[in-house]
């Protein structure tokens, strides 16, 4: 295993691990890991036991199994696609193992008579059982060693395999005696210590540990307390800050209601009347919009827009990723330029060029309205009276993006959009500087979309309700989850599904949409496919939610069982938003686990959003945060809501303690958890 380069420290950034080039930073930046300390708190999502090793005899498609056994044929395949077919026994059985590469330096490793060993998921191939690219070791080397502990798997993003995960979380470990522990002395003894459980999380289970296993209860303790104190100390700045008055008279409103083809419902209304009322305060609104997948939180968005405007400030408004921010672009286009308003536009994919004329003309105030991403908020945008920001579906928006916020200048109101409910107990404490309105009813004439379950042998049988939609005019989304493990498999699958759609359907076409590609090559795709110039829509994981293709009326989503709660009800979200009726059929890739087989039975039955991100909770284990990335205001790293209700009830006090006898461990805490961009030192 890689030792730690000199000069490695808890506080270096990323780039100073080995293995982690230039092109890795900004994609661990992405999921908030910044320095070496944040990939010690990168925390297993879930363990596997490969101590055991499977008789070849008992196995069985879509288990994962360690083997062990000696080669026995090795086929070198050119034609067409280069292969390996390497053939494996354990004399009660043998396994196949396909390899598309591998490098030139280990091939002589692979021959007829030496023992191998390997771990992997089984399929049932064309000549018997397989493993594709399984992780392997050969056994009949000194150094050979079958794994002692459990193995981590962590949360991943596309691209970067376990392997590289565990190198790195290794290094980092290196560094685990330097990590101060401030809660050392503060806990009742039978608490173990930070570094304790960090270790034993990472790599030393013996046996899965429990939610409630004291190394993830000590974690989720600091995690909720973290909050708590950054909420604290916020909460303290706000109250001596004032913002403007944003008191409009509702002309821009009743102009725009007058040409809107609908009229709001009561629920609209009433929260509009909540949020207006908060704007023409002096004190900083800090409003969370709850409202489940269509509920029409945009409407709301607009309304507190216009206010704004009309009081003469500036409105920015952020969605998390590109393809949002464009899509609100396009809908406030199309909804206040007849209004004679102009609606800027600020995301990192634009030329340079264009970026400054629009951070020119918002520094200037000549621009008052404009929708982006992160980058609205990036160094060198200045605004010159900025009134209201806005935050749609921020899937981690937390104290840190708030205080980024906050330091733009004077101190704006601010709205939060979110689908995911947060529980009282968790808005008491940890979101204590936000008020909550709540959208608690669909637009009228809402069908519920139909969801039906099934294995992914019945495959074939989609083509024919397919074709019927097709031939209907209406549009498809086919949805190929993340595979973490590997990228390569994972758009094979992709590029396998667009292929086998296009033989299916011949003529019909069928775009695709990866996380690989550029922002602008997404955004063609996608704008072809709000056209209706592509008919499917075959993606990977990255139909945003919130995107918004009223054509588009039938949502297929493979290996279902991969996916949390919160994830498919965002994705089923995306069709059923006209008022043709919608369904949405989730594959599953046989034998299903409990966990699995009870998320898809909450699917099939339960169409309430609230309902649904509450049963996600409690099903979730720690550290499954990253892989369910919707999971909105709730987002924390080990911490659950739900389930560490206990531990909340301790926070308070701890806080007052830590507070008063050692502020600089509020400050650490603080940054540890939640303060990777910024530096928190410059707040309150
Ligand atoms: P979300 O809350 O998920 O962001 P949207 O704001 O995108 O939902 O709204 C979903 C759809 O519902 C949009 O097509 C929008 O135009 C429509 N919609 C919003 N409010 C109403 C309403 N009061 N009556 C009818 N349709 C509405
Ligand atoms: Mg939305």
């Amino acid at each position: 295993m890689a030792g730690a380069k000199a000069g490695l420290y808890l506080q270096s950034s990323v780039s100073a691990l080995r293995g982690v080039g230039p092109a890795l930073v900004p994609r661990l930046q992405h999921m908030d890991l910044w320095r070496v300390q944040d990939v010690l708190f990168h925390l297993p999502s879930r363990y596997q036991d490969r101590r055991h090793i499977a008789s070849m005899a008992t196995l069985q498609p879509g288990q994962e199994r360690a083997i062990l056994g000696e080669i026995v044929r090795v086929d070198h395949q050119r034609g067409g696609r280069e292969q390996w077919l390497v053939t494996v026994s354990d004399g009660s059985g043998r396994l196949q193992i396909r390899l598309f590469h591998m490098a030139v330096a280990l091939r002589a490793q692979w021959q007829v008579g030496r023992r191998l060993w390997c771990f992997g998921e089984l399929r049932g191939g064309f000549h018997g059982l397989e493993m594709i690219h399984p992780e392997w070791q050969m056994a009949d080397v000194p150094q050979f060693q079958a794994p002692r502990h459990l193995t981590p798997f962590y949360p991943s993003s596309e691209g970067i395999t376990q392997t590289q995960w565990r190198r790195w979380i290794a290094q980092a470990l290196t560094l685990l005696d330097q990590l101060p522990d401030y809660l050392e002395g503060r806990l009742p003894p039978q608490w173990p210590g930070l570094r304790e459980g960090l270790r034993l999380l990472h790599e030393s289970a013996d046996e899965i540990p429990s939610p409630q296993h004291p190394a993830w209860q000590r974690l989720a303790l600091e995690e909720l307390l973290a909050n708590h104190l950054a909420v604290r100390r916020m909460r303290q700045s706000g109250m001596t800050q004032n913002a403007p008055c944003l008191r409009s008279e509702g002309q821009l409103w009743r102009r725009f209601l007058a040409r809107l083809p609908f009229s709001p419902t009561m629920a609209q209304e009433r929260v509009i009347a909540e949020i207006n009322a908060d704007l023409a305060r002096h004190r900083p609104m800090r409003r969370l919009l709850q409202g489940d997948v269509g509920s029409g939180k945009t409407l709301v968005a607009a309304a507190a827009t216009l206010a704004a405007l009309e009081a003469g400030y500036q409105v920015a408004m952020m969605a998390p990723t590109e393809i949002l921010a464009e899509q609100l672009h396009a809908r406030f286009q199309q909804w206040l330029e007849p209004l004679g308003l102009e609606v800027g536009y600020l995301v990192g994919s634009r030329s340079p060029r264009a970026r400054r004329e629009a951070a020119e003309a918002l520094a200037g105030g000549s621009l008052r309205l404009v929708i982006g991403t992160q980058s609205l908020f990036q160094e060198g945008v200045a605004f010159a009276c900025l009134g209201l920001v806005i935050i749609d579906e921020q899937h981690r928006f937390g104290v840190e993006q708030r205080r980024q916020l906050l330091e733009k200048g004077a101190m704006p109101h601010l709205l939060v959009m979110t689908a995911t409910p947060i529980p009282r107990t968790l808005a008491m404490t940890v979101h204590a500087d936000l008020e909550v309105s709540v959208i608690d009813a669909l637009p009228p004439g809402r069908t519920p979309v139909e969801t039906l379950v099934m294995p992914d042998s019945r495959r074939p049988e989609l083509i024919g309700r397919m074709q019927h939609m097709l031939e209907a005019g209406r549009q498809i989304y086919w949805v190929c989850p993340l595979i973490e493990e590997s990228e390569i498999l994972e758009l094979q699958a992709a590029e396998a599904s667009v292929a086998d759609l296009q033989a299916a359907l011949p003529g019909v076409a069928v775009g695709l949409i990866h996380g690989r590609m550029r922002s602008a090559e997404k955004a063609e795709v996608m704008a072809a496919f709000q056209s209706g110039a592509v008919r499917i829509l075959v993606a990977t994981t990255v139909i945003e939610v919130g995107v918004d293709v009223p054509g588009a009326s039938l949502m297929i989503i493979e290996h279902a069982e991969r996916l949390g709660l919160a994830q498919l009800h965002q994705l089923r979200g995306r069709v059923g938003r006209g008022t043709q009726r919608s369904s949405c059929i989730l594959l599953y890739h046989p034998p299903l686990s409990g966990k699995a087989r009870e998320r898809l039975r909450v699917m099939r039955e339960t169409y309430d959003g609230f309902a649904i991100a509450r049963k996600d909770l409690e099903l979730r284990g720690p550290g499954e945060y990253l892989g369910t990335r919707q999971a909105g205001i709730l987002q924390m790293r080990v911490a659950n809501i739900l389930r560490d209700e206990a531990l909340l009830v301790m926070v308070p006090a701890l806080a007052d303690r830590l507070l008063q006898e050692d502020p600089e461990a509020v400050q650490a805490i603080v940054q540890r958890w939640l303060g990777n961009r910024v530096d928190y030192g410059q707040v309150g």
